[in-house]
């Protein structure tokens, strides 16, 4: 037992360590080991520049968000074409979301993006609920039910504990050997019934293909999402190669010694708001027709800003209605294409934005020494 005789070691001021990596040659020597790197918690880890980009990027995340708040204080009834479920699942999105955006503001992207994957899985959720209404409710207590019930066996088994989470009431015996069937024996299976998550993405794709066998936005939305955006979210929810190296912060060429950054960085900060609020979108577009028609304007209007808010700021703002539009699949000339989207900018952010990038290049070319 410590008896307080021994002297304590004094406590050092912390001071935030800037390792210079530019002058960092050959591998030193610590005793018999080569040195890898420094621990650090980045202080310096933003620049003007770049937090003008992130409160463009962010600002039109807020504005989902504030859609949502409009819902607050009105009554809500579920009804044979909206689930109780869909309301819990619309209110746990909301709090993700904000979530990451606390995240993102603070320069946590890897931690952002863990998050931003639920609401993938809400998004999936609620369409699947709304296209589904009739035992989505049901399914839903009965995967609690089972979960819980497992869990309280699990407990008596260990012995070591007193807590009982048994549900109430508690499954009957017809309703347990459902729900087994629905979720697996250990309730681990989707509350949709589908076994894995690919599964239920498979699923929900088809059921937004129309008779004429077109697929809507949704359909394709959630196609592209789980092959790309939710492999970012992936590799940061597990232990991989890349969820590790983006720990780092990047080292120059030639560097042999990294910096392993204990506190925020620039890493995956826009996919993180990528994924999270294009998948909130989704959520908002399948329930503002049924919760609040006069909001689906303001939707479309942050839609916008949000698809402004990730292109360069020079290009966005020099575009004439001639020029090609910038869009991935651009449908003629930008006043015909998303040249529209001017209507909904916010140009005074823009403008910000352009000077600071104008700024920063001005920097960049004075210590490259190409300005006289
Ligand atoms: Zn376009």
């Amino acid at each position: 037992m410590h008896t307080g005789s021994v002297p304590k070691k004094r406590k050092q001021p912390h001071k935030p360590r800037r390792v210079q990596r530019s002058k960092v040659g050959a591998p030193k020597l610590l005793g018999e080991s080569v040195i890898s790197g420094f621990f650090s918690s980045e202080l310096r880890w933003t620049d003007p520049l770049f937090a003008v980009e992130q409160q463009r990027q962010g600002r039109p995340v807020d504005d989902l968000i504030g859609i949502a708040d409009h819902l607050n204080d009105q009554p809500v009834a579920v009804s044979e074409q909206l689930p109780f479920f869909a309301l819990t699942e619309l209110t746990r999105a909301t709090k993700t979301l904000r979530s990451v955006c606390l995240l993102v503001r603070s320069g946590y992207g890897p931690q952002a993006l863990v998050l931003a994957r639920t609401i993938f899985e809400s998004a999936l959720s609620v369409v699947w609920a709304l296209k589904h209404p009739e035992d989505t409710d049901k399914r839903i207590d009965y995967h609690r039910r089972l979960a819980l019930t497992v869990e309280a066996e699990a407990w008596k088994q260990s012995g070591i504990a007193k807590l009982d989470s048994s549900p109430k009431p508690p499954l009957s015996a017809t309703e347990r050997a459902q729900a087994e069937k629905w979720f697996g024996k250990r309730g681990t299976g989707q509350w949709s019934g589908h076994k894995s998550l690919q599964e239920f993405v498979k699923a929900v794709v088809d059921s937004q293909i129309d008779d004429a066998g077109v697929m809507n936005s949704a359909g394709l939305w959630f196609s592209f999402a789980f092959t790309l955006m939710l492999g970012w979210a992936d590799r940061m929810t597990h232990t991989t190669g890349i969820a590790t190296w983006n720990s780092m912060l990047p080292v120059p060429d030639g560097a042999v010694v990294g910096e392993f950054s204990n506190g925020p960085s620039k890493h995956d900060l826009t996919q993180a708001l990528m994924l999270g609020a294009d998948a909130y979108t989704v959520v908002l577009d399948a329930l503002l027709p049924l919760l609040n028609p006069s909001l689906v304007p303001d939707l479309e209007a942050a839609g916008a800003r949000r698809w402004r808010s990730l292109k360069e700021i020079d290009r966005l703002t020099s575009m004439k209605p001639d020029d090609p539009c910038i869009c991935d699949r651009p449908q003629g000339a930008w006043a015909e294409c998303h040249g529209p989207t001017d209507e909904f900018a916010d140009h005074e952010l823009e403008q910000r934005a352009l000077a600071d990038f104008r700024r920063a290049q001005r920097t960049a070319r004075t210590a490259a020494g190409t300005v006289q």
